[in-house]
C-alpha cells in the first residue's frame, strides 16, 4: 500500500527534506581537489548534529558513512574514506536525514573540473531525466509513467539506465512502498494521488547498465567501469504538479 501523507505530515517532511538538501548543497561547495571523501563525510556529520538531526544512512545494515559518496565508477552507495579528490572526478553525494520522525532523502552529482563533453553531457541529461520524473509525479498518473520518463530521456541520450536499483517511497521509513524503477512501459502500475511522497533517483551509465556491488559489500559500480551520474530528489505527488521537497530553506 502506497501511503498517502496528511497535510501535517508534509509540513513535516518540508523540515527534514529541507534539512537534507542544506546538507547536500553545502557538500557539495565543499568537493575540490585534494580533499578527501571521509572530510566531506566529517563535515556532513558536523552539520546533521548542529540541525540536531540524524543520517539516515549511518548504520542502516552497518553502514559506515553519514552519507554515501561514489566516484566515477561508481554508481551508488560509496563508503567515504582516504581518497583524494582529483581534477576530472565526478561524485555523486547522496544523503538521507531524520528529523522529527521523518526522512528527506537527495543526491546531486558534482563534476570537479570535468572536460570530457561526454561525461558533461551524462551528468546534464540525468539531471534533465530527474526533472522528467519530477513532471510525472501527478495525480492520476500511473507509476510506470515516471519510470518510462526516466527511461526515455537517458536512453534517448544514448546513455543507458542502471536497473538493479530503483526510487522508492519515502516517509516515516526511508524505503516505504512503492519500488520506482527508472525504466519501463507507461500507463502501468498505481495511479498517483496527491500526498504520495517518492525519492525520484535515475542512476544513469555512460557504457552498460550492468552493475556490479565490490568486496566492500556496498560500492555499487559499473561492470565496464565506465561513468555514472546521480541525482535525486525527495518529491510530493500533487494535483497540477510535483512539489520538490528536498529544496534548501532559509
Ligand atoms: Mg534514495
Amino acid at each position: 500500500m502506497i501511503k498517502i501523507k496528511s497535510a501535517y505530515e508534509l509540513e513535516r517532511m518540508r523540515v527534514s527534506c529541507g534539512m537534507a538538501a542544506t546538507v547536500r548543497d553545502a557538500v557539495a561547495k565543499a568537493i575540490k581537489p585534494g580533499v578527501t571523501t571521509m572530510e566531506l563525510d566529517e563535515y556532513a556529520q558536523e552539520l546533521i548534529a548542529g540541525m540536531d538531526a540524524k543520517s539516515a544512512f549511518y548504520g542502516y545494515r552497518g553502514f559506515p558513512g553519514h552519507i554515501c559518496v561514489s566516484t566515477n565508477d561508481e554508481v551508488v552507495h560509496g563508503i567515504p574514506g582516504k581518497r583524494l579528490i582529483q581534477m576530472g572526478d565526478i561524485l555523486s553525494v547522496d544523503f538521507g536525514v531524520v528529523y522529527d520522525g521523518f526522512v528527506g532523502d537527495t543526491a546531486t552529482t558534482v563534476m570537479v573540473g570535468v572536460s570530457d563533453p561526454e561525461v558533461i553531457r551524462l551528468v546534464t541529461v540525468t539531471e534533465q531525466a530527474l526533472q522528467a520524473a519530477i513532471d510525472q509525479a501527478v495525480a492520476g498518473r500511473r507509476l510506470s509513467d515516471i519510470s518510462h520518463a526516466v527511461e526515455s530521456v537517458a536512453v534517448g541520450a544514448g546513455f543507458t539506465v542502471v536497473r538493479d536499483f530503483v526510487g522508492h517511497g519515502i516517509g516515516r521509513s526511508m524505503h516505504e512502498e512503492p519500488q520506482i524503477p527508472n525504466f519501463g512501459a507507461p500507463g502501468r502500475g498505481p495511479k498517483l494521488k496527491a500526498g504520495m511522497t517518492f525519492a525520484l533517483e535515475p542512476m544513469v551509465n555512460l557504457g552498460s547498465e550492468e552493475v556490479e556491488v565490490m568486496s566492500d559489500g556496498w560500492t555499487v559500480l559499473t561492470k565496464d567501469r565506465k561513468v555514472s551520474a546521480h541525482f535525486e530528489h525527495t518529491v510530493a505527488v500533487g494535483q497540477e504538479k510535483a512539489e520538490i521537497l528536498t529544496i534548501a530553506r532559509k
